[in-house]
């Protein structure tokens, strides 16, 4: 075990503090999802690849997540859509939900465990209109419910937003609105257009007002506040600000959320990346450009998650070589330890593996670094810029041959580490998997007898070696940095 403490900034403090969740062993994290009516652009996919930054560092730490993401399956634009395609909800927002799973799982974003929707959390809503109905909180107007934000004292005290030009009793119906509409918002709508979907309640019949829904899910999954929230920061305000007043309101004893986090924006071009706008990238229009998923990864990662990110193609080329440096480096690792018969280690999984299978010599410092830029607010730039430095330590160790075989162990469970936060690197040696071991070791031997016929200077024996393996179908490369690769010749 170490004794790195992770610190995260949280926004309603404004400053980094102590990460101690209520129990480590289920440490609670709601994350605001999609709204399912378009594909994700890369925008959101940077908030996703937040969460996954998020989740990847509290498992180093040696904490379990029980994380949610929520899909928003119904709401102004949904329903605006839906009718004008003469198509209902579920129709109209299941290839968009299912095309959201699809962009994750190309990032090699981890699963979380829940992904409530909500259209299935209805009666989580109802309750907490009830309960916010007895705190007196509500009033109803036209057949919609509005939450009276001038009786949650609180109000305001999350986006630091002021309440003083408020003017009392006046309402905002839309779903999204500006820091300048401040005012009462919408729990429950009445159904106004043709064809609108509409659930039949006790409230009358209707359909949820979007902040509600992140509200009920949080108590859907938890039965409980949590201990992190996150969202992009343009849902500071009105959004996260008014599922605290609905939250707190409906259960003024509890705590709703531990820790605000908000991930900053991307830009193109110094604007901010979205749909209205119509400055967005979609994942396949870059995939289709050529351009490999690892370095969409790492490019998003490779900012800090509270610094605006100007997108552009020239970025994604430097990821490329970035990634190659370093897979190149863990690739001639991976063929030492095949020449000293090291198995692998497996990927880290469970909580014991972070915490017990982890660097204990040569590469404790390294990993120890990359904890520390991780503690630091999950600080990816700081790991990345350690790793940079570790590798170049590791290449002079390797160009020297002056490592061990527990050294090469430790080295592996460092890349392990850097790769349960980064998640793009390969483990495994090119095209030596279909090769029975005893060939396998058939074939290092010639390799390291002609490695010595060059350093005895007998390029003769050297060729004929090489030559040799040729007619057996074992195609020998040699690499600028000095070691050598085989493949079978197809
Ligand atoms: P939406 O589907 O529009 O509700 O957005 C889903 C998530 O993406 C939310 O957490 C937004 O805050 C986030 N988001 C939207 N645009 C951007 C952007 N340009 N950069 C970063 N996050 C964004
Ligand atoms: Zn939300």
């Amino acid at each position: 075990m170490h004794d790195i403490k992770l610190e995260l900034y949280d926004s309603n403090l404004g400053k980094k503090i102590p990460f101690e969740p209520n129990d480590r062993n289920q440490v609670k994290i709601y994350s605001c999802g999609p709204t399912v009516y378009n594909y994700s652009h890369l925008g959101n996919l940077r908030s996703y690849i937040f969460v996954d930054a998020l989740r990847r560092t509290i498992k180093l730490f040696g904490y379990q997540p029980d994380q949610s993401m929520n899909i928003t399956d119904i709401d102004d634009k949904i329903i605006r859509e839906s009718i004008s395609q003469n198509i209902s909800i579920e129709e109209f927002t299941k290839p968009w939900t299912e095309k959201f799973f699809a962009d994750l799982e190309t990032l090699n974003i981890e699963k979380l465990e829940h992904y409530p929707k909500a259209t299935e959390s209805i009666d989580d809503m109802m309750h907490i209109i009830e309960r916010l109905e007895d705190q007196g909180m509500t009033y109803e107007k036209d057949g919609n419910i509005y939450f009276s934000i001038g009786k949650f004292r609180e109000y305001g005290s999350l986006s630091k937003i002021d309440t003083s030009g408020m003017i009392s009793g006046a309402r905002y119906d839309a779903d999204e609105y500006e820091k300048e509409n401040v005012r009462d918002f919408v729990l429950w709508k009445a159904p106004k257009e043709e064809g609108e979907k509409f659930w039949n309640t006790k409230k009358g019949k209707g359909r949820p007002g979007w902040h509600l829904e992140c509200s009920a899910m949080i108590r859907k999954v938890y039965q409980s506040g949590v201990d992190i929230h996150t969202g992009g920061i343009d849902l500071l305000f009105p959004h996260h600000e008014n599922e605290v007043a609905q939250s707190k309101g409906a259960y003024p004893k509890e705590e709703f959320v531990k820790y605000w986090l908000h991930c900053e924006h991307l830009l193109v071009e110094g604007q901010k990346m979205s749909k209205s706008k119509g400055n967005f990238y979609i994942l396949s229009d870059i995939i289709g450009k050529g351009y490999n998923w690892k370095a969409i990864r790492y490019v998003l990662l490779s900012f800090h998650y509270r610094t605006k990110l100007n997108f552009s193609f020239d970025r994604l080329e430097e990821a490329k070589i970035s990634i190659e440096k370093i897979q190149n480096t863990l690739n001639r690792l991976l063929e030492l330890s095949f020449e000293k018969k090291i198995a692998i280690p497996e990927p880290l999984k469970s909580q014991s593996d972070f915490l017990n299978r982890i660097p204990v010599s040569v590469a404790k410092e390294a990993y120890h670094e990359m904890l520390k830029g991780l503690a630091d607010d999950i600080n990816s730039p700081k790991v990345l810029a350690s790793v940079f430095e570790n590798i170049k330590i590791l290449n002079s160790k390797l160009d020297r041959d002056e490592l061990s075989s527990e050294d090469i162990l430790d080295y592996l469970l460092y890349f392990r580490a850097i790769d349960s936060f980064l998640g793009i690197f390969e483990f495994k040696r090119e095209n030596q998997s279909s090769i029975a071991a005893d060939q396998e070791s058939y074939i290092l031997s010639k390799i390291a007898e002609r490695k010595k016929a060059k350093l005895d200077r007998d390029f003769k024996l050297a060729d004929s070696i090489r030559d040799d393996l040729k007619s057996q179908g074992i195609i020998l490369e040699d690499s600028k940095d000095g070691s050598v690769k085989w493949k079978i010749d197809k």
